[in-house]
Order: C-alpha cells, then sequence, then structure tokens
C-alpha cells in the first residue's frame, strides 16, 4: 500500500546505480529501500515509517531523491 503521509521518490539514474541503490539500503533507518535484481524497490508498506532524517538525500546528486509529505 502507497504511504499516506510519505512518498519517496528516486531518479532512475539513482535507482539503477546498485552503488547508490545498495547505500540507499543501508542508509534509511526504516527499511524503505530495498534491492532486488540489481534494482532499487520502493518498500511502499514502509514509506509512512519515515522520520525525515534525510540520511537518504544525501545518496545520489542533489535532487535525485526526494521525500515528498502528503500532507500540510
Ligand atoms: S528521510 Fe530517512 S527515514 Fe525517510 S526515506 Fe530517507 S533515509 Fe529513510
Amino acid at each position: 500500500m502507497p504511504g499516506t503521509f510519505i512518498d519517496v521518490q528516486v531518479d532512475d539514474s539513482v535507482a539503477r546505480d546498485v552503488g547508490l541503490a545498495q547505500k540507499l539500503v543501508e542508509v534509511c533507518p526504516v527499511d524503505i529501500f530495498s534491492v532486488a535484481d540489481n534494482t532499487l524497490e520502493i518498500v511502499e508498506d514502509n514509506l509512512d515509517e519515515c522520520v525525515l532524517c534525510d540520511l537518504c538525500l544525501e545518496v545520489g546528486p542533489k535532487g535525485a531523491v526526494r521525500v515528498l509529505k502528503l500532507y500540510e
């Protein structure tokens, strides 16, 4: 199920880079990212667990990873 409060978007250039994808898996404390078949996947069931730590935003070029608040 997609997140109610949070959406996470990742540019293809990062999602297809196994090294960067793996890095996202490592930094996110709530397992929003996973890697399958060398491709990044967003674990939709975990999206609302996001703690807005912004660690994922440091991975890859600026703006390539986006955490969107769906509320406010
Ligand atoms: S902001 Fe933190 S908790 Fe949210 S997706 Fe990024 S790394 Fe995970």
